[in-house]
């Protein structure tokens, strides 16, 4: 696919995801909380990551101001017709594969899922899209007019059996890992055996930077070898949506309960209904769930929440235009067009 007018190169911050439970909400609805067992949440340590680059580094908080006004700026100028809203984007993607066991080692087969799952996701041509309400359907994105083209699948052995995410060694040659192929121009996403915390727990099913850190040489994903593509993938995170969620991070999307676990703050987008915290599971619509005393029904179908991969069907517009600003000639990440 021609890639159009759409594109930059800035920073990004970090997402993640994983399966152990996250610290909950005020107001969180109890079926939420006690009829998944915490083994089996989704939950993505992204925002985490976030505020710690955050605390190590302030300086970003003007590159975030920065991204934010563009994007404001984005919206408006598509409002107004100064910007082609139809312009296709297509993503150049490497994988670069760490493994030990032979098990771990991805198949071209699985990434080529992986690949089809994100082109149906962001085009909204993905056969569960029939799930969502129609209460949701007016805000639904439609095609988001993302796509993304495999260019290269880097492999590596290693002894090692978890890499930590504050330690980000899957990331260079010269710490056992791969070194990322010019992140200005290619969406890097490192494969491993077992993402583990800094305090080497285990559970993470992936993380993904914010487009604050576009260009640094630790750009883009991590995603465990068992939720990539869909044969052979875990359940209940086998169908490729760890990474469709992890892409949305990457190109500025938040949780829909905010940048913040104190839930029920902005995600930026107008359309999503307030979100005091995650949804786990496969929730069954509608979920009402309560912020600042008003009940809201939950678009917890988003692929921005926490629920299982066969829940998660939708971007909404509003989400739509904040990719497309990311990859706009203005956007930080103009440089991937
Ligand atoms: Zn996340």
């Amino acid at each position: 696919m021609k890639k159009f007018l759409f594109g930059a190169l800035v920073l990004g911050f970090m997402s993640a995801c994983n399966n152990d439970n996250l610290t909950h909400q005020n107001e969180t609805s109890p079926d939420q909380e006690n009829t998944v067992p915490s083994a089996l949440r989704r939950s993505c340590p992204s925002e985490e990551i976030r505020q710690a680059m955050l605390l190590k580094n302030p300086s970003l908080k003007q590159k975030i101001a920065d991204i934010e006004f563009s994007t404001e700026k984005f919206a408006e100028n598509l409002k107004i017709g100064k910007v082609l809203a139809d312009g296709t984007v297509e993503i150049p993607v490497v994988f670069n594969v760490i493994y030990n066991t032979s098990a771990q080692n991805v198949s071209d087969a699985r990434i080529a899922e992986q690949i089809a799952v994100l082109n149906a996701d962001y085009g909204a041509t993905n056969s569960d899209i029939t799930k969502i309400p129609s209460a949701f359907k007016p805000a639904a994105a439609g095609d988001v007019k993302i796509r993304f083209k495999l260019v290269a699948t880097n492999r590596k052995q290693s002894t090692k059996t978890g890499w930590r995410s504050d330690l980000e060694q899957m990331k260079k040659a010269s710490t056992g890992g791969i070194d990322a192929t010019d992140v200005t121009k290619n969406m890097n996403i490192w494969v491993v055996n077992s993402i583990l915390d800094e305090n080497n727990q285990p559970g993470t099913l992936g993380y993904a930077y914010y487009p604050e850190h576009a260009g640094q040489w630790y750009d883009g994903l991590v995603i465990g070898y068992q939720y990539i593509g869909k044969t052979g993938a875990s359940a209940p995170f086998n169908l490729g949506r760890t990474v469709t969620h992890e892409v949305g991070h990457y190109l500025n999307l938040p949780h829909l309960w905010g940048s913040s676990d104190a839930g029920c703050q902005t995600d930026y987008s107008n359309d999503t209904p307030t979100s005091p915290g995650p949804n786990y599971g496969n929730p069954t619509y509608p979920l009402n769930r309560v912020c600042g005393g008003v009940s809201r029904s939950q678009m917890f179908m988003n692929y921005m929440d926490y629920v299982d991969d066969k829940s998660m069907v939708m971007f909404s517009a509003n989400q739509r235009t904040r990719m497309q600003a990311v990859v706009a000639a203005s956007g930080p990440r103009a440089g991937l067009r």
